[in-house]
């Protein structure tokens, strides 16, 4: 198959007096590194590719057991690398419950500084993982294999309407690129706020790139049809976070004419699977993670059919996840016909609709406080339910119920977060169910179409 060129960048230079060919600073020089080494591997036969994840593999098993005490106390001695799919499953809540026994005794110091994150709680449920500076070089090293695969110039504007990211703007893209590739600036929103001033705020900046939720692309995109808006400047919209549904690519298209690149990510682990530069389906990034698709019975799945995602991350050596049940569904697919081994998913299935809708019609993704119900002693999980036009429900799966105090000022910190009109209703339940695609849904609307 002839391929296109690889796109150029304009690398920046950290030595003095060398402008060109450029000598990044030694951790970008890193990144540069492991990406030169993605770019082959991503050719290798899928046997190839799982020859080298084992000789990781072993590495990783043997110092999991070594020096973590909740793999230790249960795994029946030293595993080999066949057994991997003999060794139990690490839930969400095992990740909850034991945060301190899952961190390794012996990081390799070579690794670098050891960093705390807390995810945001987005999938009802945070936790908290270590990981050392290595991974992040890894991660930012397929972030950039992500923008090489879908040849992005990195010279216009980003504009990211995520949560948790405030109105705000950066000289670059961000972490991935910086002092590596010259990027344009980026430009962030929040996501709570109404849809029409998110795309009042896109036509004023009339971004290269813009990245968010496909529920809000979704939204963004019907809003554009509605009222004409046009966005000249746009070449691709990214998303992350749900599952897509079946029309948005095409949504996409007719309202502004460009393509949508999707990844599967994971705040705990980083980079699943990335889309294929040529199909609508994903590549694992085999390189960083094994990811087994199972079946309610533990089997791995065929390709077309659809199980629980279960992920073993390769180089996290403070806090070495091994056979993580992540809550995620995905269907396995057949080999790609664009000859990488890197193998495939068809689809994510997850969350379906998350958009609230106001009682003035007017639909957006709420943001109504998950940090704060996290931080609250007790409570495990939570989600809010839009169960009537003008009633959202707080579901709580707690160790205890919470005083009447408590809960008052529950029902009015997501009060304040709402529009007026809406009432606020606190229930206490043994667990949350998963949604349709078997994602746990931070907010659901039942009356959302
Ligand atoms: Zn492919």
């Amino acid at each position: 198959m002839k391929r296109p060129p690889p796109i150029q960048w304009s690398y920046m230079s950290a030595l003095p007096a060398v402008a060109w060919p450029a000598v990044p600073t030694a951790a970008a020089s890193s990144v540069l590194s492991l990406l030169f080494q993605l770019d082959q591997s991503q050719w290798l036969a899928v046997e190839s590719l799982e020859e080298r994840q084992r000789e990781q593999l072993a590495v990783l098993l043997e110092h999991a057991y070594r020096t973590v005490p909740w793999y230790r106390e249960r795994w029946d001695g030293a595993p080999g690398v066949p057994g991997l799919s003999q060794l139990p499953l690490l839930s969400r809540r095992d990740l909850q419950d034991s945060f301190a026994g899952l961190r390794s005794s012996a990081v390799p110091p070579e690794h670098g500084v050891i960093a705390e994150t807390r995810t945001s709680g987005s999938t009802g449920a945070p936790v908290r993982v270590v990981r050392t500076a290595f991974h992040d070089l890894m991660w930012r090293a397929l972030s950039l294999r992500d923008h090489r695969w879908h040849r992005r110039e990195l010279s216009g504007t980003l504009a990211a309407i995520r949560r948790g990211f405030g109105r705000g703007s950066s000289p670059s893209w961000g972490q991935a690129t910086e002092g590596l590739v010259e990027t344009g600036p980026c430009l962030t929103l929040d996501v709570d706020i109404d849809a029409a001033s998110q795309l009042e705020w896109l036509q004023r900046h009339d971004p290269a790139c813009l990245l968010t939720y496909p529920s809000l692309a979704a939204e963004l995109a019907r809003l554009s049809l509605e009222r004409g808006v046009r966005l000249p400047g746009l070449r691709e919209v990214r998303t992350l976070g749900e599952s897509l549904s079946e029309d948005l690519r095409a949504l996409c298209r007719e309202a502004w004419g460009v393509p949508l690149v999707d990844m599967y990510s994971a705040e705990e682990v980083g980079y699943l699977a990335l889309q294929c530069p040529d199909h609508a389906h994903y590549h694992v990034q085999s390189e960083s993670v094994i990811v087994e698709i199972l079946d309610d019975a533990g089997r791995p799945c065929a390709p077309g059919e659809t199980g629980r995602v279960v992920v073993t991350e390769l180089h996290n050596f403070a806090m070495p996840l091994v056979r993580y049940d992540i809550g995620d569904y995905a269907e396995l697919g057949e080999p790609c016909p664009c000859g990488r081994g890197l193998p495939v998913l068809n689809r994510i299935l997850g969350r379906t609709r998350n958009m609230l809708v106001a009682p003035d019609g007017r639909r957006y993704w709420p943001s109504l406080g998950s940090r704060r119900l996290g931080d609250t002693p007790g409570i495990r999980q939570h989600q809010f339910v839009q169960a009537e036009a003008d009633l959202v429900e707080v579901r709580l799966v707690a160790d205890r119920r919470l005083s009447e105090t408590e809960e008052e000022k529950l029902r009015r910190h997501v009060l304040s977060r709402l529009p007026a009109g809406f009432r606020v209703r606190v229930a206490y339940c043994e667990r949350i169910e998963r949604g349709a695609g078997g994602k746990f849904e931070y907010f659901l609307s039942r009356i959302a179409g």
